[in-house]
């Protein structure tokens, strides 16, 4: 737990979210500013700050757990026609949040290659 860390208090409860499915690894809940008609958010509970910074041991098992239940949420969400999921890392990735997470989207047709 970092208690500077927008997610590390979206999985303590101290900031509200929409909370879509979570055990003791993860928590999946909705974003707050949807870029698609499904867009979630996967985190380890565990404070990580981005694929950039984690090491590989103690990742691997992490990363795994969160793509494995992102298929498991696309599944329940009926996402039938495909889903992206992106990991924007460090600044040229995009990331804005310190927290590792997976971007779920899906509801329509992505284009590629992204901006
Ligand atoms: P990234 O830019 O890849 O770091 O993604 C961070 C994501 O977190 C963005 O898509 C934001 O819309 C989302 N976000 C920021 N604050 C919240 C919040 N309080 N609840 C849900 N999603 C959030
Ligand atoms: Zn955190």
């Amino acid at each position: 737990m970092d208690p500077d860390c927008l997610f590390c208090k979206i999985v303590a409860g101290s900031i509200a979210a929409k909370r879509v499915y979570e055990d003791d690894v993860c928590l999946c809940f909705a974003d707050v500013n949807p870029q698609a008609p499904t867009h979630l958010l996967l985190i380890p509970k565990e404070h990580i700050g981005s694929l950039a910074v984690a090491e590989k041991e103690r990742i691997s098992p992490v990363l795994g757990h969160l793509m494995a239940t992102a298929a498991d949420v696309a599944r329940s969400a009926k996402l039938v026609n495909g889903y992206r999921i992106v990991a924007n890392t460090g600044a040229d990735g995009g990331q804005t949040v310190g927290h590792l997470h997976l971007h779920l989207l899906g509801g329509r047709a992505m284009s590629w290659p992204p901006g």
